[in-house]
């Protein structure tokens, strides 16, 4: 398995390996693997007519049966004794069913080792002390959501001064706290540390439109960053424009929109994917996008739009090997005017699954609720 160390802890993340067949081979091993040590998968991949051997090149990648995001809500599928499990995340959804996904020891060092040189790329990872707002969820004993690890996760490439959260745990639940967060702010504002911006889109508009209308710019330091996670176009109502957002952004708070980046992740899929100034994300050589036909899951022509789906052999502890989501999205190979070689994907919306409640639209609902 030493392969996939080498796969996932390149310097350089866009750049493809020199071994053509590092993740083809990585992919193979781990796909063995879960077929003999979760039954339930083992029975899955033998109805789909599947073994390893069927993987002669990238593109018989589809050929892995292609377990939905929706699946994991309802089954635990685990490749590893649940006693070897060191984190379990929950997907967002904080009322519907979610996801129990958990990770042993090998496969979280390796997604922390890829995570660490992943940050680095972008220029997250810095030793300067930093205040943060997370714009989301306090950490709290009573939810194991995946999305606010991961928000938390965030904290921890920089060392931090300060959290402030605008969503405080009441002990059994959550209040909107953006007057803290606004006050919390001013206060940053006059130190000499960057300022950290981490969470949901909706809430950075929100917060960025209260100043406006209050009248206040700052001019944070010049090294301050805003990390967003979570899709636009989930949220009901109309999509923020993201142009005029980041003009909204710069003008509040004195942050140029090179320094404001945008991620997408799923807990079933623990990988982030970042948006270029282009608006596309492109796929890092950790991990394969397929975007799929709704109807046959069989993979669509590149520039067709089709369910958004991901291969990567990064955990061990569970068959997360080649997941589908229920994004809506198309693949088109690179380059990019942006300068960046690699393929990527461009989210077009969400597929229209009823019962299904992201952290996201949560955090629009709460903030339906303020006057
Ligand atoms: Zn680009």
């Amino acid at each position: 398995m030493d392969e996939r160390k080498r796969l996932f802890l390149k310097r350089d993340p866009y750049s493809p390996p020199k071994d053509e067949t590092l993740f083809l081979r990585s992919v193979k091993a781990l796909a063995a693997h879960h077929i003999a040590s979760c039954p339930d998968y083992a029975r899955i991949a033998e109805a789909a007519g599947f073994t390893p051997d069927a993987l002669r090149s990238e593109a018989d990648l589809f050929r892995i049966p292609v377990l939905p995001t929706l699946y994991f809500k309802r089954n635990r599928l685990f490749s590893v004794p649940e006693r070897k499990l060191c984190v379990t995340a929950t997907s967002s959804g904080t009322k519907g069913a979610q996801s129990l996904v958990g990770f042993d020891r090998k496969s979280l060092l390796l997604g922390i080792g890829m995570m660490f040189r992943f940050f680095r790329y972008y220029g997250v990872l810095s030793p300067v002390p930093v205040n943060y707002i997370v714009l989301g969820y306090e950490p709290s004993r009573h939810t194991q959501m995946g999305a606010i690890k991961t928000a938390y996760g965030t904290t921890k490439f920089a060392p931090a001064l300060h959290r402030e959260y605008a969503l405080k745990d009441t002990g059994t639940d959550y209040a909107l706290n953006l007057d803290g967060v606004k006050r919390a702010l001013l206060r940053y504002a006059k130190s000499p540390f960057p300022v950290r911006f981490v969470g949901f889109p909706p809430y950075m508009f929100f917060l960025a439109k209260l100043l406006q209308n209050e009248g206040i710019r700052l001019k944070l330091n010049r090294r301050s960053m805003i990390l967003l996670g979570g899709g636009w176009k989930q949220f009901s109502g109309e999509e923020i424009d993201r142009n005029a957002f980041f003009r909204l952004i710069e003008d509040t708070l004195g942050i140029p929109r090179e320094r404001c980046l945008e991620f997408y992740s799923a807990v079933e899929h623990p990988m982030a994917y970042v948006r270029c100034r282009e608006g596309h994300f492109h796929i890092p050589s950790y991990s394969r996008v397929i975007v799929r036909d709704p109807a046959t899951l069989l993979p669509v022509p590149d520039g067709t739009e089709g369910l958004l789906s991901f291969v990567t052999p990064l955990v061990t502890s569970m068959p997360l090997l080649s997941v589908v989501t229920d994004d809506i999205a198309v693949r088109r190979e690179g380059p990019c005017p942006c300068g960046c070689g690699a393929p990527y994907f461009d989210l077009i919306g969400r597929a229209g699954v009823s019962g299904i409640k992201t952290c996201a639209a949560g955090a629009n609902e709460l903030l339906g609720r303020q006057p």
